[in-house]
């Protein structure tokens, strides 16, 4: 990052030269602090160490082109993974996909600051999201344009993916993580009833997560 700001030395000689130059680096240093990146994942600085962890658990996304970014306000939820829409006409291999975090989680009455919640719950997030991008890459594009279409109209269809989500999770072993998210949604007061209700409906639950552990474990 430190070389963006180094000068060379014909430079100092020339100022218009120069003031051009810095121009154009000013984007970049903005761009640079702002966002990290590592291979093929890109992420907000401030949630550099949650999405270094949570992608540590998925070696199997290591070249998958991921980027994780903040957004103001996602309606009706917390996070949001999908495959970019251009990439969907590229090969399967070569498909970026995109996590938008929320930067204030409303649930229910309650807001909560995302910089402010427990690291781990911010993990096991990442973690059900990054479980969502395993399912999605075994898809065809084709396979994706449906899965968006039935998601917004089947309950039933919305209960196997996000099951499905939080099992990938689990088999990554991220299951400390996705427990504490769990249970901070389902633990605390003032989150209203109705979206305790949502994760109860659509989710696993603790104890099947449990009973997927224990089977994970007979099966190693
Ligand atoms: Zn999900």
């Amino acid at each position: 990052m430190c070389a963006v700001w180094e000068q060379p030395t014909l430079v100092e000689h020339l100022p218009m030269k120069s003031l051009v130059l810095r121009l154009f680096q000013i984007p970049i240093v903005l761009f640079l602090t702002s966002t990290m990146s590592f291979a093929q994942h890109i992420f907000p600085e401030s949630l550099a160490q949650e999405a270094e962890h949570a992608l540590s658990f998925y070696p199997e996304l290591k070249e998958t082109k991921i980027q994780i970014r903040l957004k103001r306000n996602i309606k009706g939820s917390t996070m949001q993974a999908r495959p970019t829409f251009w990439s969907l006409f590229t090969r399967k291999r070569n498909r970026k996909y995109l996590i938008l975090v929320s930067e204030t989680l409303q649930i229910s009455d309650t807001t909560f600051t995302t910089e402010h919640l427990d690291s781990d719950i911010l993990i096991g997030w990442l973690g059900h999201e990054l479980g969502h991008i395993m399912d999605y890459r075994e898809r065809s594009s084709l396979n994706l344009l449906w899965f968006g279409i039935k998601y917004l109209f089947s309950g039933s269809y919305i209960k196997e993916v996000e099951r499905a989500a939080d099992t990938y999770a689990v088999r990554a072993n991220m299951e400390r993580y996705i427990l504490k998210t769990k249970r901070f949604i389902l633990g605390r007061a003032d989150i209203s009833k109705r979206y305790k209700q949502k994760i109860k409906k659509y989710y696993l639950s603790p104890d099947e997560i449990l009973a997927l552990v224990k089977q994970r474990e007979e099966d190693q």
